[in-house]
């Protein structure tokens, strides 16, 4: 499959972001939790218009779940989703506002760049903090199931996105964890960020402990 190139811009900010936010890694569970409740409450607007979409408010959730026998941690949500033009579109480029403008702020120095974190929003590209793998499932709300995507990228410049067959709509982020980033499967240290980062957001957030028959992947 053809790699694509970054923007530019993006592998410089993925860079500076590795090597300057090791003091705060937790914050990318804040950004994927964001980003997933942003996507949720896409579809939810949607929904109170349009039937079609077929979801009630008490459906919507985010989920974390956790495989520790392959080092993995996957943020899924049902919300909006992506199709393969979007994903190309939205994680293959710097986004707007919060991300370029914390990146014109980041100074090399650690201990103000963290600082800078609380300020700005880092978005999607915060999971290289803990990630050396992230592959993104989706499927957008308005395709069909074989208009899924499967997104990839280690980070360095470039990334893959094909299209997959893919049942549920809504987004799974699922993030390689880099072994200096275990922790980050201990179900208490989930359980405190998730605390911290949810305080705003409308959807639950649910931290699937075992992994189960019924877990999604
Ligand atoms: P921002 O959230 O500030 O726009 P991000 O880098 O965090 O920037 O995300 C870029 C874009 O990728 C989002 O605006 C959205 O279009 C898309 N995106 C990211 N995560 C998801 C998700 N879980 N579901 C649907 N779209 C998403």
């Amino acid at each position: 499959m053809a790699k694509k190139e970054f923007q530019a811009e993006s592998k410089k900010l993925m860079d500076m972001m590795i090597n300057s936010i090791y003091t705060n890694k937790e914050i990318f569970l804040r950004e994927l939790i964001s980003n997933a409740s942003d996507a949720i409450d896409k579809l939810y607007y949607k929904s109170l218009t349009d039937p079609s979409v077929g979801m009630n408010k008490g459906d919507f959730r985010i989920l974390l779940t956790r495989d520790k026998d392959n080092r993995l941690l996957t943020v899924s949500d049902n919300g909006i989703g992506m199709t393969v033009e979007e994903a190309q579109e939205h994680l293959g480029t710097i986004a707007k506002s919060g991300t370029d403008e914390f990146f014109k702020s980041l100074s090399g120095d650690a201990a103000k760049d963290s600082q800078l974190i609380g300020r700005f929003g880092v978005g999607f590209y915060s999971a290289f903090i803990v990630a050396d793998k992230v592959t993104v499932y989706s499927r957008s709300a308005k395709a069909a199931q074989n208009e899924g995507v499967c997104w990839e990228s280690e980070g360095l410049g470039t990334y893959t996105a094909e299209r997959i067959d893919r049942k549920e709509r809504g987004t799974d982020i699922v993030l390689h964890l880099k072994a200096d980033a275990q922790k980050f499967l201990d179900a208490w240290v989930l359980e405190t960020a998730i605390t911290k980062y949810s305080d705003h957001i409308a959807v639950p957030v649910y931290l699937w402990k075992e992994k189960t028959a019924e877990t999604p992947k």
